[in-house]
């Protein structure tokens, strides 16, 4: 077996400007929830977004791998009947990493938990996450941009079944997704928490005109459509 020469191959610049930060999709077996890890090499510090119940031992072994320590696990929404709430937890625990989860107006985040806001930036290494407030689907519903990507948790589930509970809000969710996911760049790209019928990852101009049947007759209709959903799966 040959020698590798040190940092197999890789530029040291540009490591450091971060064009080789990882970015990899971490798919729960449990509930079927994709999570997201994202590592700075050169900072060796990585970011978790929605890990996935099951996922602990592989996130661990790729932070080992990385020789990366987790700085934050973050979470896209948080539902009453959490399912990934211990898991998280005791993936901080045992990393050390700080639990960010998006600010609800009338509740108050426990100690240790950070609580993000619209417009709230998270830095790991060179890297940023920038928060955009998007609720609707849950009213804690919060989306992750780093770079081109988004992470947009459940934002996109419309009464599909993903685990929703009566927390949802349609008129909030046609205000989120018109405002905000529609005001970025048409080229982004949009990964969800759940396939949307089978597809992990789409771009922002493809989903637009996926979605323009159900929001282009504007905010009413989509209420009203959402909630004939409602009766139709509940
Ligand atoms: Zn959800």
């Amino acid at each position: 077996m040959g020698t590798r020469p040190e940092n197999c191959g890789l530029n040291v610049e540009q490591v450091r400007r971060g064009e080789h930060v990882t970015f990899m999709p971490i798919e729960g077996h449990v509930t079927g929830l994709i999570g997201y890890m994202l590592g700075d090499p050169a900072a060796r510090l990585a970011v978790v977004i929605d890990p996935p119940l099951g996922g602990t031992e592989l996130i661990l072994a790729l932070l080992a791998e990385g020789a990366q320590r987790l700085s934050m696990v973050v979470r896209t929404h948080v539902h009453a009947n959490d399912r990934e709430g211990d898991s998280c937890a005791g993936l901080c625990e045992r990393t050390g990493a700080t639990l960010v989860v998006g600010h609800t107006p009338h509740s108050h985040a426990p100690t240790g938990v950070c609580a993000v806001h619209h417009g709230d930036m998270l830095t790991f290494g060179g890297e940023t996450l920038s928060v955009l407030a998007t609720p609707g689907h849950t009213m804690d519903s919060v989306s992750y941009l780093w770079r081109d990507r988004l992470m947009c948790g459940d934002m996109l589930e419309f009464g599909g079944g993903s685990g929703e509970d009566d927390q949802s809000s349609p008129a909030l969710q046609y205000d989120s997704l018109t405002r905000r996911l529609f005001s970025l760049p048409e080229q982004t790209l949009i990964f969800p928490a759940h396939p949307m019928k089978g597809r992990r990852v789409a771009l922002l101009s493809e989903l637009k005109g996926r979605l323009t049947p159900m929001l282009g007759a504007g905010r009413d209709a989509f209420i009203a459509s959402m909630a004939l959903r409602r009766t139709a799966v509940g």
